[in-house]
């Protein structure tokens, strides 16, 4: 009996890796902020990267401006509602682990909260969008929805920033969003 249980709890435990690499496959399927332009702006590409994607996104590899290194601009090419190049995907997007991802496996929050803050901050986008294509009549994409508030708010005087951070609340819950759970 009692030899039997390493075996168990090893097993247990294997167990729960299995979970919880299901869980955070299930997060990351259901967001794709890290991929979409809004939680990262670039996708770092390494010299040793995978010459399958390089040469499948080629066209939208920039080389960086001292000449050392390249990267790929965000919305991702390879992104379509989930990635579509996970088996050659960059070494930027292996390593990457947003805090929400990171703070799920480490226990201190379940899937189900998770899934909630992904759903608060895809609602926020989509309010935000709505804004968007009311103003200017032509749908956008979060990311485009994103950047056109942070360059509003980089070319504006304190005063006019102040007004644009009134007016835009679901900018302002974006930001904290963001900024506090998945940078
Ligand atoms: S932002 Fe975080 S939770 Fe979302 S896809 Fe990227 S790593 Fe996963
Ligand atoms: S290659 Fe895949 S994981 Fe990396 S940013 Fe593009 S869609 Fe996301």
């Amino acid at each position: 009996m009692c030899q039997l249980l390493p075996g168990v709890a090893l097993n247990t435990l294997g167990l729960m890796k299995e979970s919880m690499t299901e869980s955070r496959s299930t997060l990351c399927r259901s967001c794709g902020f890290c991929c979409s332009g809004v939680v990262c702006e670039t996708v770092v590409i390494e010299p040793s990267e995978d010459s399958a994607f390089v040469e499948q996104y080629r066209d939208h590899i920039i080389a960086s401006e001292s000449g050392t290194g390249a990267f790929l601009v965000e919305p991702c090419p390879a992104h379509d509602n989930i990635c579509t190049a996970y088996s050659t995907r960059p070494i930027d997007c292996r390593k990457f682990e947003c805090s929400l991802l990171k703070r799920m496996s480490e226990g201190a929050t379940s899937l189900e909260s998770a899934l909630e803050m992904v759903s608060e901050l895809k609602g926020a986008l989509e309010k935000l969008v709505d804004q968007l294509t009311k103003a200017n009549k032509c749908r956008v994409t979060h990311a485009d929805a994103l950047q056109r508030v942070r360059e509003q708010l980089r070319e504006a005087d304190d005063v006019a920033r102040k007004k644009l951070w009134r007016s835009s609340p679901e900018y302002m819950l974006i930001s904290f969003l963001i900024d506090n759970h998945f940078k």
